[in-house]
C-alpha cells in the first residue's frame, strides 16, 4: 500500500489540522493520505501510526528529513538529514509489538489528555488492562509501553564529540513539511488567481509543470 498526499491531501490535512492538537493532526494526515482504509487510525500502535507517517513523508516530499538539535553539553546548534525510510525500518525492528499489555494507540492518549493525577493512571490500567493497583507499577508500566513506542536517534555533536539520543516527533516534523506545502501553495493560487482570474479550484487542477510555467511568467 503505497500511503501519498497529492496536493488535495496536502490541504485537506492541513485545514483539518490547523485548529487541533498534535494528537489529531496526525491522525488528519493518515485519512488525506489514504493510510486510515483498513482500520480507524486512532487504534493504531503509536509506532504503526509513526511508520505510516514516515512512509507518508518519503512519499509525498521524499525521504531526507532536513532536522536541527542542540548539544545538551556545549550547546551547539546541528543541522542533519534524516532519512525517512530509514527511520520506518527501525520502527520496524523495535519491540513494540511484544509488549504486555498491548501497545499505546492515539485513542489512549486521547482518553487521558485532559485527565490529571490518579484518573489518568486509573484509565489506563482499565483500558490497557494492566493487572496492578499500585499506582507506581501501573506509571513504570505505562512509561514502558511509551518508550518502546518512541523513535530516537543517535547524534555525535561536531563541536565536542558528546554522543546523546535524541527523541523524534515524526507527526510534528511532518507537519511541519505540511504546514510550508500549504503556504507555497495558496500563495501559488493568489498569485495566478490575480494576473489571470482562475478560480482556486482550476489553479489546483492545473499539473505542477503547468503551474510552475505561469508562475515564471506572472514572478518574473
Ligand atoms: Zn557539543
Amino acid at each position: 500500500m503505497r500511503y501519498q498526499l497529492a496536493t488535495s491531501g496536502i490541504l485537506a490535512a492541513w485545514e483539518t489540522g490547523a485548529a487541533r492538537q498534535p494528537l489529531d493532526r496526525a491522525l488528519a494526515i493518515l485519512w488525506a493520505a489514504g493510510a486510515a482504509q483498513d482500520c480507524d487510525p486512532a487504534d493504531l500502535p503509536l509506532a504503526e501510526r509513526d511508520a505510516r507517517l514516515l512512509a507518508i513523508r518519503a512519499n509525498s516530499f521524499g525521504a531526507v528529513m532536513p532536522a536541527r538539535a542542540t548539544c545538551p553539553e556545549c550547546k551547539a546548534e546541528m543541522a542533519m538529514d534524516l532519512n525517512a525510510n530509514d527511520l520506518a525500518n527501525a520502527l520496524a525492528q523495535g519491540n513494540w509489538q511484544e509488549t504486555d499489555p498491548r501497545p499505546l494507540t492515539s485513542r489512549d492518549l486521547a482518553a487521558v489528555a485532559e485527565l490529571q493525577g490518579d484518573a489518568v493512571f486509573e484509565t489506563l490500567r482499565a483500558r490497557l488492562g494492566i493487572d496492578a493497583v499500585n499506582r507506581d507499577d501501573i506509571g513504570q508500566q505505562t512509561e514502558d509501553l511509551a518508550a518502546a513506542a518512541e523513535l530516537s536517534t543517535q547524534i555525535t555533536c561536531a563541536e565536542c564529540a558528546n554522543d546523546w539520543t535524541e527523541t523524534l516527533d515524526v507527526a510534528a516534523h511532518i507537519w511541519a513539511d505540511i504546514s510550508t506545502a500549504t503556504h507555497r501553495l495558496l500563495g501559488e493560487v493568489a498569485d495566478l488567481a490575480a494576473a489571470f482570474g482562475w478560480s482556486e479550484a482550476d489553479i489546483l487542477s492545473l499539473s505542477p509543470a503547468r503551474r510552475a510555467l505561469y508562475l515564471e511568467r506572472v514572478r518574473s
